[in-house]
């Protein structure tokens, strides 16, 4: 559910691989003048267009046509655009006196810390990091775990692993297989250190004190007020989780026995997942009784042979109803719905914007599952944000920050509820409240589960980058921050000898994470605005803003601002409100709270 790679903050991202040119200390000793920058940006902004539309066209083709040729064609794409991005951040501090008008200022802004990785000027330095980088990113993705050596064709790869969390109840083989996907870990351990050390030279040379201190650069606020204010967001929803926890504690108590405590923090292997940052899978496990909705979306979509086309029509159809413009015929044309019978593809759903501007397609393989039809939902989110902002300069062209852009879709997700369905003639009838228990379960244990993993991978990376955390902690530290937040522990002690955050896909391949903790508080916050602007006044899981032209217009306000403003603004555009606010979150969940509160009568929260 990733945004199509080059969006310009993609493309930002992925560069930093080698040295160029002009270091920052050299260029920021003399300043250069108004015109300059004017003239810097202008190349700057036609240079990424340019690089960008070449590396989404290559992209594109390389995953819809699997072949050596087009990964060659796509990876030397991609070069390109990260060693242009890489010398353009490195050149704008030469700005950094310059008396410019504030648009251009943002935009000089915005390309400083649009890195995410900053190579040293050394180029041996830069080398050995980006060798690193390689190498990190190699052995997770070739991570397999062999239960038995003699028969290699029993090993997992994370598919395997994934499959097997999610459906096996036997504690005796959970536990095998999470201990034996942590073990692709520990050979990187090594590797990560001295990546912490040289990623922090460069980003000291470009002025920031460490790398984690760059990644926080990009909210609009000082970095250690963003800490705070995750902190202060999370301590609204704090209360809510330590009941849910309480809840599946004692229900996989009652299935596991002594593997779960009646009172300590959860196992970190029985919750469905290898990394317990979205328990959806145990949910037959806690069910509540009597809270079946009494209708299933998958079963409809089948009954119906919904064709995909249809799907991602009636899609198209909500936005349009909010007042969008229908999305343009080359959208049909050259969008990917359904897996090629003749090739191989990658199927991971993702939105692109080919040309920055109008040549917006969705790619996925869509089979007739509710969690397909939401998905659907979701990536459109992407492609009517990315059509919002496209008259923008290409340094603005992306979202507002970057929990925004995967929040969007979510919240036009959450719209998708049983009277949407029977309003667009997919159900008969809504199920009455008394079913509500077990919708806003389920959702709880995708959305309120995952807020405590989203916050501490970054938690634990930024004390790595500042050097609060030694190396000879880094293991320690991860189960701290995993014990505080999330209330898990692992099955067993874990010691230094082991790397625990590297069976974490976006560690070795170093991607920020913060930004889908935003995205969770953002779209609940969203919701509830659009809602009140749509005139809902029952309960806000029951709420859909479906054919609301005012929240429609409201909610273009926003994206049609791109990145061009403090994303403050832009949240203030859509919401009234400078200040992110998860209490939207427990209105959405009010009824399950009400609820836990008599399940967990006498039972003590917290581990
Ligand atoms: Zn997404």
């Amino acid at each position: 559910m990733t945004t199509g790679t080059m969006r310009v903050q993609a493309l930002l991202a992925a560069a930093a691989l080698m040295a160029i040119g002009c270091g920052p200390t050299a260029s920021s000793s003399s300043t250069a003048g108004a015109a300059d920058a004017k003239a810097f940006l202008d190349t700057v902004n036609a240079t990424m267009l340019k690089l960008g539309i070449a590396g989404s066209q290559a992209g594109w083709v390389q995953q819809t046509y699997i072949t050596d040729d087009t990964e060659a064609l796509s990876a030397r794409a991609n070069q390109e655009s990260a060693d242009a991005t890489a010398r353009f951040a490195k050149e704008a501090p030469k700005f950094d006196k310059s008396d410019v008008p504030a648009d251009q200022r943002r935009e000089l802004t915005l390309l400083k810390v649009s890195l995410v990785m900053a190579p040293p000027a050394d180029p041996k330095e830069s080398e050995e990091l980006s060798k690193i980088m390689a190498r990190l990113e190699s052995a997770y993705g070739k991570g397999k775990w062999c239960p038995d050596a003699a028969k290699p064709e029993q090993c997992k790869n994370i598919d395997g692993i994934t499959r097997l969390l999610a459906e096996s109840r036997n504690e005796k083989e959970i536990r095998a297989a999470w201990e034996g996907w942590h073990t692709i870990a520990p050979p990187m351990r090594k590797d990560y250190a001295r990546f912490v050390e040289l990623s922090n030279k460069g980003a000291r040379e470009l002025g920031f004190a460490d790398t984690g201190a760059m990644w926080r650069a990009k909210y609009d606020m000082p970095p250690d007020d963003f800490t705070k204010e995750l902190d202060r967001l999370w301590g609204q929803v704090r209360p809510l989780y330590l009941k849910l926890h309480a809840y599946v504690r004692m229900k996989l108590h009652a299935k596991y026995g002594d593997a779960v405590p009646a009172n300590g923090p959860l196992p970190a292997h029985l919750l469905g997942n290898i990394w317990a940052q979205d328990w959806t899978n145990i949910y037959p496990l806690i069910a509540p009784a009597n809270a079946d909705p009494g209708f299933s979306l998958t079963d409809i979509l089948k009954k119906r042979r919904a064709p995909p086309v249809e799907m991602v029509r009636t899609g198209e159809r909500f936005y349009t109803s909010l007042g969008f413009a229908p999305l343009p015929k080359t959208f049909w044309e050259r969008s990917l719905f359904v897996r090629p019978k003749d090739r191989d593809v990658v199927c991971h759903a993702s939105a692109w914007d080919i040309d920055l501007a109008e040549d917006l397609r969705i790619k996925m393989c869509i089979e007739q599952t509710a969690e397909d039809f939401t998905t659907i939902h979701h990536e459109l989110g992407h492609n009517f944000y990315q059509r919002a902002y496209k008259d923008l300069p290409t340094l603005f062209r992306d979202s507002a920050n970057d929990g925004f852009h995967e929040a969007i879709g979510d919240t036009i997700a959450l719209s998708v509820t049983p009277e949407y369905l029977v309003k667009i003639g997919m159900l008969d009838k809504a199920p009455d409240a008394s079913r509500d228990v077990g919708l806003l379960m389920n959702r709880a244990l995708e959305k309120i589960a995952f807020l405590t993993f989203g916050l501490l991978i970054d938690q634990w990376r930024w004390n790595v980058f500042s050097g609060a955390t030694p190396v000879a902690s880094y293991n320690k530290a991860w189960w701290d921050l995993r014990l505080k937040y999330q209330g898990v522990a692992p099955p067993a002690p874990r010691g230094e000898e082991l790397f625990d955050p590297g069976a974490k896909y976006h560690v070795p391949d170093n991607t920020p994470y913060t930004r889908y903790f935003l995205a969770h508080i953002l779209q609940f916050q969203f919701h509830r605005a659009l809602s009140k602007m749509a005139g809902c006044a029952g309960p806000l899981h029951r709420c859909s803003i479906f054919q609301s032209t005012e929240a429609g217009q409201r909610l273009n306000a926003m994206l049609s601002m791109g990145q061009s403003r403090p994303w403050q603004d832009a949240l203030e555009a859509l919401t009234g409100s400078k200040q992110m606010d998860a209490t939207a979150i427990l209105d959405y969940f009010a009824p399950l709270s009400t609820w836990l509160d008599e399940q967990l009568k006498g039972t003590q929260v917290g581990w």
